[in-house]
């Protein structure tokens, strides 16, 4: 007997005829003999909908109440596809994120889990009970509710495949696996069979929203394979697993974008020792992850700095950088929301040279400027105009020979 956790995202559990069909997969796995824990996320848009709930009446709710909120779509879907299951005639069981004992630390609404205590699933599963636990959320050491930021049910049945020792994690959604950029934007998107923990992580953290960035951590972490398939086919989907010698022969092997971020200039600031750290200490203590920074070289004692952050942090960030220009004496402050950033990733690119070249004649031909680069071992990052950012994809897609040939 294996034990299996499965997760279904919000489009897998959007309504009463697509719970039933969830119901009916986990009861034929049940049913083969195999202990079953079910991760869910909230029926399609909910969570989006409870945010909007909360913003009427503020733009700035009450982050332990909001996640208190937010929990309650998670809860709806475990309680009825317990029902269902029970209907069936199948023993199930659901537990709440505190029920089933994920511990996380006290940041609401983007919380991290410290430790799962199992013994309550694992004597449900004892029992020959089916678990149905409610994603995205957790409780903190003072018993709190919180949630785990978007996309969290990932990492919530990740945790938990780790936290039970389970054969496999499989994460149903809607998409058949993890294919070479969003099949959804670039429809000669192809499928892969395996991508390493490393690529996932890039991937997931420049945009590729198909698994939460903490989920990938926790698989390499602790070594569970993870295996992203579609709900609604049988086909076997795209393990998540170990680098192996042949990747690396694979010089690229997917495509990222990100609408999420925005760009701040600060003109003239200058050059001297202890300006970047009033820069970024402010940023750093509002508690905004900056993420690329460029400073130009230096003309008459002054130079531009240039840094993007989320967009959700736009305003705080460029109130707080108005202050600072004033404080060193900088010229103005510039942004620019309407920025996207796209990605090539490949761990491949760590013995092969030519990469960034490429990419950047590729953006070139199609007369798409370049407006910040980074780099890491295995990835390359643009930052361009939010307008381009489907073509970018594409004529990334096509010239790094990532199409499907069937198509
Ligand atoms: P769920 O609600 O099941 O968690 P998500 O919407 O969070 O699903 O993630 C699935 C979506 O991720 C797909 O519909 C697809 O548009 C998007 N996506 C982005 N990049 C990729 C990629 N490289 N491979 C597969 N899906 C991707
Ligand atoms: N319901 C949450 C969200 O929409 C968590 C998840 O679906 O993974 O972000
Ligand atoms: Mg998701």
């Amino acid at each position: 007997m294996a034990l299996i956790v499965q997760k279904y995202g919000g489009t897998s559990v959007a309504g009463l005829d697509q719970i039933r069909k969830v119901a009916e997969r986990v009861a034929g796995v049940y049913g083969a003999g195999n202990g079953v824990v079910v991760v869910l996320s909230a029926m399609a848009g909910v969570t989006d909908q409870l945010i909007q709930l909360a913003q009427e009446i503020t733009d700035h709710p009450h982050r332990r109440e909001l996640d208190v909120l937010l929990a309650t779509g998670e809860q709806t879907t475990v309680s009825l596809l317990c029902i269902t299951l029970e209907s069936m005639g199948y023993p199930a069981r659901s537990l709440l994120g505190h029920q089933a004992e994920i511990v996380t630390d006290r940041t609401f609404g983007q919380a991290r889990i410290v430790g799962i205590h199992a013994h309550r699933i694992k004597a449900l599963l004892d029992q020959r009970k089916i678990v149905a636990v409610a994603g995205f959320q957790g409780r903190d050491t003072k018993g709190n509710i919180t949630t785990l930021g978007r996309g969290g049910s990932d990492t919530s049945a990740v945790a938990l495949a780790a936290a039970l020792e389970a054969d496999v994690c499989e994460i149903y959604t809607d998409v058949d696996g993890v294919y070479t950029t969003d099949p959804n934007l670039c429809k000669s998107a192809r499928k892969l069979d395996r991508i390493s923990y490393d690529e996932m992580l890039e991937m997931a953290s420049l945009g590729a929203k198909v698994l939460q960035i903490r989920a990938v951590e926790f698989a390499k972490k602790f070594d569970v394979p993870v295996h992203v398939r579609s709900s609604f086919k049988e086909e076997e989907g795209t393990m998540v697993v170990e680098e192996e010698t042949d990747m690396e022969r694979v010089v690229v092997s997917g495509i990222t974008y990100s609408k999420n971020e925005a760009r701040i200039t600060l003109t003239k600031v200058p050059d001297q020792p202890g300006v970047a750290s009033k820069i970024f200490t402010p940023v750093a203590e509002a508690g905004i992850v900056v993420d690329m920074i460029i400073q130009n070289t230096r003309k008459g004692g002054l130079t531009d700095l240039t840094f993007t952050v989320p967009k959700s942090d736009y305003p705080t960030a460029m109130a707080i950088q108005k202050d600072v220009a004033e404080t060193i004496g900088a010229e103005q402050v510039l942004g620019d929301e309407q920025i996207a950033k796209v990605s090539v990733i490949g761990v491949g690119m760590r013995s092969h040279s030519g990469v960034a070249a490429k990419m950047f004649t590729a953006l070139a031909n199609e007369n798409i400027n370049i407006v910040m680069i980074s780099t890491s071992e295995i990835k390359i990052s643009c930052v361009i105009q939010e307008k381009y950012t489907e073509l970018a994809v594409r004529v990334l897609h096509s010239t790094f020979g990532l199409e499907d040939e069937k198509l």
